[in-house]
């Protein structure tokens, strides 16, 4: 049986109504809506019908349980959330700018979410997990840091897969983090950068020179690069197999990756070569930018027949 386990924050997402309307004043606001890039790429594993859990934290609060819920109706084992009495559920609130930028103010280091560690962690969950994903996003502080290492040994050890989507930003990247992420690349299968990651954590500054290192240095199998709108392109050793990406009226392009990734890994789980995957993906990428909110976007196949028809 495959089991697919993500790790990491659960927040809620809180949306300004109005383009350019300012967090600085007061103003209308939609939401909350389930989010966290672990959380939407877990819901989008079980919507595709595969077994999956996710290690992470909310408080005992209406933004932890509208989580819950959504996670429990779509499929997940949400055995692996641990919900703290005396902290509070993760939250993002977000503006967009006519120029397509977003501004954020993020409760997520100090919210329950931050405080996932080896102590509290629901490890249980992966004593059957054949795939195991971990996002860079989520290595926030040492005790998650030290969760996620711990993890992918265990799934390792089992002869379980992992898959690393590094979702960090050049200019994050500080000493430490390099040193870690390098680390879980060690162990990676699966490698899904952004077009704006690839060369992140290689020592040559080129694309192709650094797919070619990641599979030679690194062990790699499989490198799955995300290119929004222009599509997507995986590589392997021997292979390279790209797709366009499908035209949809784009609502809200917030967690395009996540659903793409579940879809992806969900896919390769059960069996399905890159090329059908692929194919899968790119739809759940697609169509999940036509919905507002992060995670309301994520599709079953029944969904994806009828919206590509
Ligand atoms: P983020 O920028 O949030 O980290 P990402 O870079 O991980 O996201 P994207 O490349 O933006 O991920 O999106 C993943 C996939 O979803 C793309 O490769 C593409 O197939 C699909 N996709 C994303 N945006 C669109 C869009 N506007 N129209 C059609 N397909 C899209
Ligand atoms: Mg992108």
């Amino acid at each position: 049986m495959m089991k697919i386990v993500s790790l990491g924050e659960i927040v809620v997402e809180v949306m300004a109504t109005e383009i350019n309307q300012s967090l600085a004043e007061t103003g209308l606001f939609s939401g909350p809506y389930p989010s966290g890039a672990p959380a939407i790429f877990i819901d989008q594993v079980a919507k595709l019908g595969v077994g999956c859990s996710i290690i992470s934290a909310v408080g005992k609060d209406g933004f932890g349980n509208i989580n819950l819920k959504r996670l429990l109706r779509d499929g997940v084992d949400i055995s692996g959330i641990s919900v703290l009495d005396d902290e509070v559920t993760g939250s993002a609130f977000v503006t967009y700018k006519s120029n397509g930028d977003r501004d954020f103010i993020f409760n997520i280091r100090k919210a329950a979410c931050g405080q996932l560690s080896l102590g509290i962690a629901n490890l249980a969950v992966l004593n059957d997990c054949t795939h195991l994903h971990i996002m860079g996003s989520s290595l926030i502080n040492q005790n998650i840091v030290d969760l996620c290492l711990a993890a992918i040994n265990i799934v390792k050890s089992n002869q379980g897969k992992v898959s690393f989507d590094p979702n960090i930003r050049k200019e994050l990247l500080s000493g430490n983090m390099k040193a870690y992420l390098t680390q879980i690349l060690k162990d990676t299968d699966i490698y899904m950068p952004s077009e704006s990651e690839v060369t992140v954590l290689s020592s040559f500054g080129n694309d192709a020179a650094a797919i070619e290192e990641y599979f030679t240095r690194f062990k790699v199998s499989e490198i799955v690069l995300k290119q929004g709108s222009k599509g997507a392109t995986v590589f392997t050793p021997d292979s390279t197999t790209e797709i366009a990406a499908f035209s949809v009226n784009e609502v809200d392009p917030t967690g395009a990756g996540d659903c793409f990734g579940g879809a992806y890994i969900a896919c390769r789980s059960k069996g399905m070569n890159i090329a059908e995957s692929l194919f899968i993906a790119a739809q759940c990428g697609a169509r999940s930018v036509t919905f507002k909110g992060p995670m309301e976007g994520t599709s079953t196949r029944e969904e994806l027949l009828q919206f590509f028809q």
